[in-house]
């Protein structure tokens, strides 16, 4: 944060706000041009807010300089981050599709969306095996049983498996069976979930928080980075407005927004950002053309009969006709450097 001085600021005027930055334990830059004189707070965390020293005698403005999340900011790394799940990279030159089931229903089920995931060219599977239902009589996946379901479409298919756990113990299990452990939209800013995964050696899929802004998003990043785990992918799933026609509003303009301040990859996650069948093809075409990284996408052979998100979850033939679409979208963008 810069400090600036008016231009007839006194001598008292000047300690008294460095004593301020010195009771925070940061240290003080002072720099002089023509017109003024500044006051640079070095080694902040971000938690000085810029209206402390507004009302400051002799303080003409204060400025935020630095995003206060360090690691996950483009200040920390300028060149964007790949971040590889098994032999997969999600960053990089190529469009990530994560196609699969909500929740693993049975084995069939299962294994008719991994065939359907393999045959587009996807590497990565997802499946739901502990669901964050908003009412406790809702299916709540079928747990471990769901994991080793997954772990035979991996040595079945050569399908990386992508899945959520909602508390430290679930990360215990996704460890043991999965490759990539999904951070639930509800789970957005439970720290110490945050930290759990900050230590796994697996990647994690972060999304959005249902109310999240920018910041918040990429503070929940912070917690994992800071615990070590760089290997961060971020997910836009649609947050909570009052528009009714969709099951949340897809915020695509996130993802710009994102790639300015942030070299994290983030991904595009139409289903359950529209919560329609019908709306979803359009929306990961959307999601691909402003510069995603990626694609999550729910499928289910008989989307009436799902136990959890029937209504947004695509049919196999629908899935397959989408990636050939995004993949068209994808190449004619390439070449644009973000
Ligand atoms: C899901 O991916 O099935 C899910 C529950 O996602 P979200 O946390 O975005 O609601
Ligand atoms: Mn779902």
């Amino acid at each position: 944060m810069l400090v600036v001085m008016k231009s007839g600021a006194t001598e008292t005027e000047f300690e008294r706000v460095l004593k301020k930055i010195e009771s925070f334990r940061f240290r003080a830059k002072i720099s002089n041009d023509a017109n003024c004189t500044s006051i640079d707070i070095i080694d902040g965390d971000g938690s000085i807010a810029t209206a402390i020293f507004e009302n400051f005698a002799g303080v003409a403005e204060t400025i935020q300089t630095t995003k206060p999340y360090k690691l996950a900011s483009r200040n920390s790394i300028q060149k964007k981050s790949v971040v590889k799940v098994g032999a997969t990279e999600i960053g990089g030159a190529e469009l990530t599709i994560i196609g699969g089931v909500c929740a693993v229903e049975t084995p069939e089920q299962a294994f008719t969306v991994a065939e359907a995931v393999k045959k587009s060219g996807a590497k990565l599977f997802r499946g739901g095996a502990f669901k964050p239902r908003t009412s406790p009589y809702g299916f709540q996946g079928l747990g471990e049983e769901s994991l080793q379901i997954l772990a035979e479409i991996r040595a079945h298919f050569g399908l990386q498996i992508v899945t959520e756990a909602m508390d430290n113990e679930q990360v215990d299990l996704v460890e043991k069976y999965g490759d990539m452990i999904q951070i639930g939209t509800r789970n957005m800013q439970n720290f110490s979930l945050l930290k759990r995964v900050g230590k796994s050696h697996l990647p994690v899929l972060l999304k959005r928080g249902l109310s999240a802004t920018l910041d918040e998003f990429l503070f929940a990043a912070e917690y994992i980075i800071a615990e070590g785990n760089r290997n961060v992918v971020l997910c836009e799933r649609g947050i909570r407005t009052f528009a009714n026609h969709s099951r949340n509003t897809l915020d695509l303009s996130i993802v710009p927004a994102v790639q300015k301040v942030s070299h994290l990859p983030i991904i595009v996650d139409p289903s359950h950002g529209t919560g329609k069948n019908y709306m979803v093809a359009a929306l990961a075409r959307a999601g691909v053309a402003v510069g995603a990284d990626g694609l999550l996408i729910e499928i289910h052979p008989s989307p009436e009969n799902a136990l959890s998100d029937g209504e947004q979850s695509l049919l196999p033939e629908q899935y397959l006709e989408l990636v050939k679409q995004v993949k068209a979208i994808h190449d004619v963008l390439s070449p644009v450097e973000v």
